[in-house]
């Protein structure tokens, strides 16, 4: 696993103008942190006035659709991600699974236009409680995996998936550590099977109610590359004790 703990913050459908002020913190206290990479998705709306507020942090969009251009009202394609100032996106978020239906095919695309723009991406995978409940949820993720990474070529370094269990995402459970660390050896063999050598260095986050007090641990599991993180990276004091908790990986 190559690279430094990638800790990002996944604002979902919150945020106007006066929350320009948490990212702005959350760049300058990142200066502190030079062994974190650490990124905001913030809404649409603030990708262009995010990115002119910082000049450490990364700042992406949460969803792209797959084509460049079209009739596609209310949707945003990767190249106006781009051309907004964003340096990558999230794509297959849970939340675009379930309540937009995009499939393992949709995802794909949207990776692949994604790259096509010159941006980086986060896919997103994880399994229902009801399928981890079932024994499936490798098998599931593993399926996603397979349906929804890109083939383009030489993409896998600015490829990130994050694992994030529907079941973890805003309730404030997690999965034993254990399961986290079956997951992701799981996943990463996935990755090897799909991308060959190259995927042993494909970053694998970990997402689902990450917080200042569980991320330590979460953080130290073998093959968690960092965090995807959404309530907590609300403000600009929850998420930077994630990325304390980043910096100080290894050093316990
Ligand atoms: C997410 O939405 O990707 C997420 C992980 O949310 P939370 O941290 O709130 O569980």
């Amino acid at each position: 696993m190559a690279g430094l703990p990638y800790i990002v913050g996944n604002w979902k459908m919150h945020g106007t103008r006066a929350m320009l002020g948490e990212v702005r913190a959350m760049d300058r206290a990142a200066q502190r942190f030079p062994k974190v990479q650490v990124a905001i998705a913030p809404p649409a709306t603030l990708i262009y006035r995010a990115r002119e507020a910082v000049e450490l942090i990364g700042i992406g969009g949460q969803d792209c659709h797959a084509k460049e251009t079209g009739a596609f009202t209310g949707d945003i394609s990767a190249t106006m991600l781009r051309d907004a100032g964003a340096d990558f996106t999230i794509v297959g978020h849970s939340e675009r699974r379930t309540i937009h239906a995009e499939t393992d095919a949709d995802v794909k695309a949207k990776a692949e236009a994604a790259f096509a723009a010159g941006l980086a991406v986060i896919l997103c995978v994880g399994e229902t409680e009801s399928q981890r409940d079932a024994g499936n949820a490798e098998s599931v993720v593993g399926a996603q995996l397979d349906g929804s990474c890109p083939s383009t070529e030489g993409v896998v370094e600015k490829l990130s998936i994050a694992y994030e269990p529907v079941w973890a995402i805003g309730t404030g459970r997690v999965p034993s550590i254990d399961d986290v660390a079956a997951m992701h050896a799981s996943i990463r063999a996935k990755l090897v099977a799909i991308y060959g050598s190259a995927g042993a260095d494909v970053r694998i986050l970990y997402g689902g109610s990450v917080k200042a007090d569980n991320a330590s641990e979460l953080l130290a599991v073998p093959e968690v590359g960092g965090a995807l993180v959404g309530g907590a990276s609300l403000t600009s004091e929850s998420f930077l004790a994630i990325v304390g908790a980043a910096a100080s990986r290894g050093e316990a």
